[in-house]
């Protein structure tokens, strides 16, 4: 059991004006019954719509809500990772906006916790009002990532969890550009657990994430934990020349053998687009980790922030108790 605890919710959003005051009123009823201090650090990924006067209003009534605006829309796993570089909390449980994560279900992850486990993933029993298709196409991929990965990603478990402050330090000290954030908790380690939970609709506005982007976050899921696909190269590599090898053995012993005369044209044009097929495909998958590395040797920043409401402050109760000193002192 942990004692004299401050909490950090990090939730990112893109556009979600329609569900945010609702989300900012269930928050308010989920704070109060906790049992320490909490801020809400919300980073506005690039929203074009009203979502982020929504909160700065509310910022500049409450302090404890907070609120980091990146410059531009960098995507989901980037606006969580800008979070949790300024959560201050021991621990911090990171949300989605359209409460399809539901803050009273946060309540199990902090039990969890004060039990001793420094990252409660919460995994998703039953998903509500979601597409066949995204059912479909979840269920393939989390079922095919534990497979091919070497670190053991939890099924069913988006980036709802909580974490302890030691890893949030630990997830700081990792600064790769394609960021799996799923993957990269399951690899830090420390005493890790599942809560399960009924994932509901999303209450307002629509998905943000299309297939192009649920696309993207597969592949850096793939690639960045796992080297199947490289692997892969070779065995298909290893199958092709044998099977080469079986074809030329078996014209050379027709040659041999019998009067026939293997019929050049047609083979060899099969043979021919089919290996330069598997040239490409396998320069391809090759392109991708160079792809990769070329990412990495940029060296750019993450993300840039274009303004911040409510970070660096002493935040003061009503019991006149500190709750957060400036957020470096804390943070390191
Ligand atoms: N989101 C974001 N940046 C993006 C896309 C999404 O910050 O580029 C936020 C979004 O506002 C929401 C969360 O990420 O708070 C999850 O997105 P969404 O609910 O649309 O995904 P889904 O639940 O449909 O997979
Ligand atoms: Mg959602």
């Amino acid at each position: 059991m942990h004692k004299n605890v401050t909490y950090s919710l990090v939730i990112p959003f893109m556009n979600e004006e329609e569900v945010l005051p609702m989300l900012m009123d269930r928050l308010e009823g989920f704070m109060a019954d906790l049992d320490g201090p909490a801020e809400v650090m919300f980073i506005d990924d690039g929203s074009r719509d009203n979502s982020a006067a929504l909160v700065a209003e509310r910022a500049r009534q409450d302090a404890r809500f907070k609120m980091i605006r990146l410059s531009r829309n960098f995507g989901h796993q980037i606006a969580v990772t800008a979070g949790l570089n300024e959560a201050n909390g021991d621990a911090v449980i990171i949300m989605d906006a359209d409460l399809q994560d539901p803050p009273e279900v946060a309540h199990d992850l902090i039990a969890k916790w004060h039990e001793g486990y420094e990252i409660v993933h919460a995994q998703r029993r039953r998903r509500e009002g979601e597409t066949l298709f995204k059912k479909v196409t979840a269920n393939l991929f989390y079922r095919g990532l534990a497979r091919l990965s070497s670190v053991d990603i939890p099924r069913d478990v988006g980036d709802f969890r909580l974490v302890d402050a030691r890893v949030v330090r630990a997830i700081r000290a990792m600064p790769e550009r394609d960021r799996f954030l799923r993957g990269m908790f399951a690899w830090v380690g420390f005493r890790q657990c599942l809560v399960q939970f009924d994932r509901p609709e999303r209450q307002a506005g629509e998905t943000k994430y299309p297939l192009k982007k649920m696309l993207k976050l597969a592949m850096d899921g793939v690639i960045g934990f796992s080297d199947a696909p490289l692997r892969l190269a070779l065995w298909l590599g290893a199958l092709v020349s044998l099977g080469a090898m079986l074809y030329g053995a078996y014209i050379f012993s027709m040659a041999l053998f019998t009067d026939r005369f293997v019929d050049g044209w047609a083979s060899t044009v099969v043979i021919l687009s089919f290996l330069s097929g598997m040239n490409l495909l396998i320069s391809g998958v090759i392109g991708l980790f160079v792809g990769r590395i070329h990412n990495e040797a940029k060296q750019r920043p993450l993300y840039f922030v274009s303004e911040s409401i409510g970070l660096n402050e002493v935040v003061r109760l009503p019991d006149q108790r500190r709750l957060f000193q400036t957020h470096n002192a804390l943070a390191g």
